[in-house]
């Protein structure tokens, strides 16, 4: 039965810091409301600075990010894409906007991301196959960065061109590194749920600067330089437009209190819970740095005495919005003829995760009492022993 009494805690709603009217008004004033404008050149050039590359594009969602990043990559018919199993469908559906084939790649346990042992030998087979993949979409999940020096060193000894998903881990870092600035191209997502939002959009960036300028093209109908329209290319509509461009700044602004008030309500569920039996928190490998976008934890269930899907109904009971982790797309019917490479022989490390993982609602407006809230009630289901 839902307890009315109690207000809905969200997952990870938007979270507005004031100052957005001030850039969407500018553009009013302006009547700079399309095409593009001030605040996207802004923005653009904002975040490549805040994400240390040398050029940003902003665009109309990180789905469109990808898609574009693979375009610039010549994926085409036939071609296969190395992509992250355990990750948002968004990763992978661009390679079949392309027409060519992904093939998923497990997680390993100290990242829950990209397992360099199963990319290596996803590479070797496609190597001794003649047919190595066109790219290679490494997901940081849950704002957690992948290994990416051994998914770095792999790429570059088989000449496979890397594409950072970034959606979930603006903010996070790797050695010192910006999330988002360690493969040929990176991708951000201001969706809505993202750490920070523009309600809709996303970023494709880069250090080289004529490939993005050829993603402007592309992500503008691909119009020829004539004074007529003219087309030699397929094109998309896929740029920002100026007012939410004028949201993303004012976000930008905020990002770093928004990776610390991620970061502070990991720190205190897992203060809170750590102890309870059977839970374990989402790791952050040594030298890096989460931005902790989802607070993600497993449950064995034998030892708390609570099913994942019994904790998540209790919780959904209190009018709390908690998910199981992402499902794994090699395990989806979208991509069930795809092929899959586990992190051993023997055993899956994604659908282990995905059979005990869950997230708890994170969002860094998130008050204490509300966290208060699903601390007492996920401390309620495993003491009661259901
Ligand atoms: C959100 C997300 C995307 C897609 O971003 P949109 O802006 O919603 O298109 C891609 N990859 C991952 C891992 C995401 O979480």
């Amino acid at each position: 039965m839902l307890n009315k009494k109690n207000k809905r805690i969200y997952l990870s709603p938007p979270h507005m810091s004031g100052e957005e009217q001030k850039y969407i008004q500018d553009a009013f004033h302006s009547n700079w409301i399309a095409p593009l404008g001030p605040n996207v050149d802004a923005f653009e050039k904002e975040l490549a600075n805040k994400v240390r590359v040398n050029e940003a594009v902003a665009l109309s969602s990180g789905t469109a990010a990808i898609h574009l990043a693979l375009s610039l990559l010549g994926v085409e018919k036939g071609d296969t894409v190395f992509c992250s199993t355990l990750t948002f469908v968004a990763s992978a559906n661009p390679i079949l906007y392309q027409g060519a084939e992904p093939v998923f790649i497990d997680s390993e346990p100290e990242t829950w991301n990209m397992s360099p042992q199963a990319l290596e030998r996803a590479l070797l087979d496609a190597s001794i196959n003649g047919k190595l993949p066109k790219a290679i979409i490494v997901v940081n999940l849950y704002g957690q960065s992948a290994k990416m020096d051994e998914i770095t060193a792999l790429c570059s000894e088989y000449h496979v061109p890397i594409i950072e998903d970034a959606a979930e881990s603006l903010g996070s870092s790797y050695k010192g590194k910006p999330s988002g600035s360690l493969g040929n191209f990176g991708i951000y997502s201001f969706n809505g749920n993202k750490i920070i939002t523009t309600s809709g959009g996303g970023m494709l960036v880069s250090n080289h600067q004529e490939a993005l300028k050829k993603a402007r093209f592309l992500a503008t109908q691909a119009r020829d330089r004539a004074i007529h329209y003219q087309h030699s290319v397929l094109g998309y509509n896929y740029r920002m437009s100026n007012i939410l461009a004028g949201v993303g700044r004012a976000q930008l602004e905020v990002l770093q209190d928004r990776v610390e008030a991620r970061r502070k309500i990991f720190s205190r569920y897992s203060n809170e819970l750590g102890d309870l039996p059977g839970i374990q928190f989402m790791p952050e490998l040594e030298k890096t740095i989460s931005n902790r976008w989802l607070t993600a934890l497993t449950i064995n269930e034998e030892e708390a005495g609570i099913t994942v899907q019994k904790l998540l109904e209790n919780l959904a009971e209190e009018n709390i919005e908690a998910r199981p982790v992402w499902k794994p797309l090699h395990m989806q019917p979208l991509f069930k003829q795809c092929s899959y490479y586990p992190h051993s022989e023997s055993g899956s490390v994604s659908e282990a995760l995905f059979r005990t993982g869950i997230c708890l609602p994170s969002g860094s407006n998130l008050t204490d009492e509300d966290q208060l809230r699903v601390i007492d009630r996920i401390k309620h289901s495993i003491k009661i022993k259901v």
